[in-house]
């Protein structure tokens, strides 16, 4: 990895956490942390409902928060959505745009997720943009075609490696305890980091985060590949522990 990437360790909590959940797993992240500097930033994505809270928990402390999802506009008739400069006042620095469930269940396009990473740039937020490719694309050889296709689709353009991160997520590893071959996954980095350059002039200081099944088992395997700039990390981001053994993979 070269040295003027840090590495990110990310968590998506995804819609887990009741306040008194998400304040405990918050203070154990924080008590590891402050134990000294460690050459990785932390962030933890948690319900929308808790942003607020963790946010002010962690004040004063290197964890970073992040939103799950933004909208494309900054305010209006939109029930139920949040805009990313809600997030940004909430005491968010990041947002996860484009997870393959967002595109999956909520029938997001490569241009919706567009728009809300220009959103979360408009907020000053940096923008987490997972691509991925589905199985049924995997089998029929279509993976790089298909992260190729995100990439130009999702990333806006005159994106800058400050305010972008892409996470690459196969749809098919996500949750499932599966997880592409080391050398797979090497290649789909070195690809995205490839067609990125199209998009950004720093597309060699932009992290590429590898996320699916990422445990305390495969992490060094995974986070010691040429490309992969940290984890997207899902179901393992709940567990204090595991969180941080993935992190602490990383060296
Ligand atoms: C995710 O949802 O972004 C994810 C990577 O999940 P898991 O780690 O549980 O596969």
């Amino acid at each position: 990895m070269a040295a003027a990437r840090r590495p990110l360790i990310a968590g998506n909590w995804k819609m887990n956490g009741l306040v008194s959940e998400g304040r405990a797993l918050t203070a154990e992240l924080m008590a590891l942390l402050n134990r000294g500097a460690r050459p990785f930033e932390m962030l933890v994505c948690p319900p929308a409902t808790l942003v607020s809270t963790i946010s002010t928990a962690a004040r004063g402390s290197v964890l970073l928060i992040g939103g799950q999802d933004c909208h494309a506009d900054a305010k209006g008739a939109f029930t139920g959505d949040l805009s990313a400069e809600m997030l940004k006042d909430a005491g968010a620095s990041a947002v996860i745009v484009g997870h393959s469930e967002r595109r999956t269940l909520h029938g997001e396009t490569d241009q919706t997720v567009r728009g809300k990473a220009m959103a979360a740039k408009r907020a000053g937020l940096t923008a987490v943009i997972c691509i991925g490719e589905t199985l049924e694309q995997r089998d029929a050889g279509k993976t790089l075609a298909v992260l190729e296709a995100q990439v130009l689709g999702s990333v806006p353009e005159a994106s800058r490696a400050a305010n972008v991160v892409v996470a690459y997520e196969p749809v098919w590893a996500i949750g499932t305890g599966r997880t592409p071959s080391p050398d797979d996954v090497a290649a789909a980095h070195t690809h995205i980091r490839k067609t990125l350059a199209q998009r950004m002039d720093n597309a060699d200081a932009t992290r590429i985060l590898y996320g699916g099944s990422v445990k305390p088992e495969n992490a060094a395997t995974l986070l010691g590949l040429e490309d992969v700039d940290g984890a997207l990390v899902g179901g393992a981001s709940l567990k204090a522990a595991d969180f941080w053994a993935i992190a602490t993979a990383i060296g």
